[in-house]
């Protein structure tokens, strides 16, 4: 079984604190690993959990506001003096690719990897990336700037071939189209073999939902239906409401009020404001409306796994 497993690094908002990081999450999925957000001591926070830079593949970045990117020039600057050659997926928002050309130009830096830019339209749906085990989707959040958050989830999996169920002649072909799902025929159309007597159904695909900086929004609820993990951002508590939404922000209540409503199997709530030295508050009130409630602090992990979603 492929691995599946979020950590996350940082998950504090605006301005820096000696206790927390700002945003930035590592999700693995089988040998690959992504980066989610990259603000400020991301590089820190990856030597601390012990996380390879050269091997991250896609960077995503939700917006541009500094806490969620400004960790983004140090990394690719380290991975450079550290002999990157293998080429870097990186999807952001309009403006992104600029900052960055502009940076590496004033720096006098030619970098001897590539960099494939995916410039994202962040006000729509939209896949915007496919690997083998994995699709990525854009989900459009309601922020002060253009910001989206991304849904990952694994591609659905061939069935299960059930041992000593299937006769042993069979070629490898006629294999995978039971595998498929499909029926065996004989030239004279009959049925030689149906996919149902002798396969399974594969496990479950598993999917991951970010929520990086929004106000509360069930535009999106039909997309992180049933979803095994979602991030959403709680940067106040409800009693704040009205200052989430003049600042285009959520409050732990309803971070859980949208899981629930979506019936996601686990919650973690982060972009803590710097004003909650305790987060346990934050916590509790998202527990009353969403008991599977956990805080994405630094460090947390959480395997998805096919059974139950473990905290490790
Ligand atoms: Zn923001």
């Amino acid at each position: 079984v492929l691995d599946f497993e979020l950590k996350i690094l940082g998950s504090s908002s605006a301005t820096p604190s000696v206790s927390r990081f700002p945003t930035s999450q590592i999700l693995t999925i089988g040998n690959q690993i992504n980066l989610i957000d990259c603000g400020e001591g991301t590089q820190m926070q990856l030597m601390r959990f012990k996380i390879k830079p050269q091997r991250i593949c896609n960077i995503f970045i939700s917006h541009m506001h500094g806490d969620h990117y400004f960790g983004l020039f140090g990394l690719i600057s380290s991975m450079q003096l550290q002999g990157r050659t293998a080429s870097l997926n990186l999807f952001g928002p309009p403006g992104l690719s600029e900052l960055l050309s502009l940076s590496l130009r004033y720096s006098n830096t030619h970098l001897a990897f590539q960099i494939n830019f995916r410039e994202l339209d962040q006000s729509v749906y939209q896949q915007i990336h496919e690997e083998h085990f994995f699709t990525v989707h854009a989900l459009p959040m309601e922020h002060r700037v253009s910001c989206c958050g991304f849904l990952f989830r694994e591609k659905p999996k061939l069935r299960h071939l059930l041992k000593g169920a299937f006769p042993p002649n069979l070629s490898p072909s006629q294999l995978l189209k039971l595998k498929h799902g499909e029926d065996l025929y004989d030239e004279a159309g009959q049925v030689l073999l149906r996919h149902k007597d002798v396969t399974c159904d594969p496990r479950p695909s598993r999917s991951y939902a970010y929520f990086s900086d929004t106000r509360y929004n069930e535009d999106l609820l039909p997309y992180i239906r049933h979803v095994d993990l979602l991030y959403h951002e709680a940067t106040f508590m409800d009693d704040l409401r009205h200052r989430a939404v003049q600042t285009f922000h959520s409050t732990a209540r309803q971070a859980a009020e949208l899981a629930a409503k979506a019936q996601v199997r686990q919650l973690l709530i982060g972009h803590f404001s710097v004003r909650y030295k305790d987060l346990t508050p934050l916590l509790e009130e998202a527990r009353l409306y969403f008991p599977n409630t956990q805080l994405a602090v630094e460090g947390t992990t959480v395997r998805v796994s096919d059974e139950l979603i473990k905290a490790v």
